[in-house]
């Protein structure tokens, strides 16, 4: 469970009627978030200096009319994951793509290597080479840093 579910699920004061899963999510959620735990018990404190101010029950009309609504929009987000299921994971461009980047990979470094280890000699094509490799490898090591940190971005805290 990311920052931003938990700050929705405290926040709505419905935690009492949440799913087992999602109870348990929550639980685990909170014993190791120091920023979400912080929430929860300002949240506790506020609502039990207030015990006035809590909700008016809703209308039955509102309340079917709200039900509706979210039952279509659970059900509008199970379709769009059901088709992004269907799409294949990778643009059909990838492979090839990816097999000319392997080949232009291949021949910028193998010259490099051959001058080091067969030849000996230490050429502009070896550094080349050697800055290739720990270009990508800095590059495969820091983009799922990267893309969890956008992704993240947004909640309270970091997990
Ligand atoms: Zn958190």
């Amino acid at each position: 469970m990311r920052c931003r579910d938990c700050e929705s699920h405290l926040t709505d004061g419905r935690e009492a009627v949440l799913g087992e899963s999602l109870k348990r999510e929550l639980a685990a959620h909170l014993e190791k978030c120091p920023a979400c735990r912080a929430l929860r018990d300002d949240l506790k404190r506020l609502r039990a200096s207030a015990p006035g101010l809590a909700a008016p029950p809703l209308p039955a009309a509102l309340e079917r009319r709200v039900r509706a609504f979210c039952h279509d929009e659970i059900g509008k987000l199970e379709r769009q994951t059901e088709e992004r299921r269907k799409r294949p994971a990778l643009p059909a461009f990838f492979w090839p793509a990816f097999g000319a980047l392997v080949a232009l990979t291949a021949a910028t470094i193998l010259p490099g290597l051959k001058d080091l280890f067969l030849d000996g000699e230490w050429t502009s094509r070896t550094t080349l080479a050697l800055v290739f490799v720990v270009q990508n490898v800095l590059t495969l090591l820091f983009a799922p840093v990267i893309l969890l940190r956008r992704l993240d971005s947004g909640s309270l805290c970091r997990e």
